[in-house]
């Protein structure tokens, strides 16, 4: 028995980083955006593979390199045809893959619009005390912690503020400021609700 309430908030975000880039077309940087299409260049035994990003002002693109050269032999034929038929997947773990899109555009923009799913795997008979929240995070998210406890739990932010300050919400593993985005595996311990 414990006075404890564990749910589980898998938060599921809606868009993928962008990245800035100058734009030939406007000659300014813009922001683009996934088209989620691939492009594949197979060239004798080799494949290039380019993820399309649109600028979001003009429509213009640019190819955001997937695989550069890669001997055809070395590549899973499951991923090739996944390459090949731009698999919606596929495309969304590319595009959600923020770090590999930071060291091919620089300046990435990431978004805090998610879906929060909330699920309760035991319950407890007895009244809770605390809360406790085990985020699920699939894909990196923009959303600031305080944030989704605020969205989610219906709290302000002053609110949320005093009761950090107070030891009442801490959060595993801690993070220097609760305006760090959610990241999975934190688990949000909430006491006198
Ligand atoms: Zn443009």
């Amino acid at each position: 028995m414990s006075d404890v309430l564990r749910v589980q908030w898998t938060i599921i975000a809606r868009t993928a980083p962008q990245p800035w880039l100058t734009c030939g077309r406007c000659g300014e940087t813009r922001r683009f955006r996934s088209s989620d299409k691939i492009r594949v260049n197979a060239n004798g035994k080799r494949v290039d593979a380019w993820l399309i990003y649109k600028c979001t002002d003009c429509g213009s693109t640019w190819n955001r390199p997937v695989l550069e050269r890669r001997p055809v032999r070395t590549i899973d034929p499951g991923f090739l045809t996944a390459l090949h038929t731009s698999e919606p997947m596929l495309t969304r773990r590319l595009a959600f893959d923020v770090e590999s899109l930071r060291r091919s555009a620089g300046r990435v923009e990431e978004f805090d619009d998610a879906i929060v799913v909330k699920s309760v795997p035991s319950k407890s008979t007895m009244p809770a005390r605390r809360l406790e929240i085990l985020c699920s995070v699939p894909e990196p998210v923009g959303l600031r912690v305080d944030r989704l406890i605020a969205n989610e739990l219906r709290l302000s932010r002053s609110r949320i503020q005093r009761l950090a300050e107070a030891g009442d919400l801490v959060v595993f593993p801690s993070v220097s400021s609760l305006r760090r985005p959610v990241r999975d595996g934190m688990r949000l311990v909430l006491g006198r609700l």
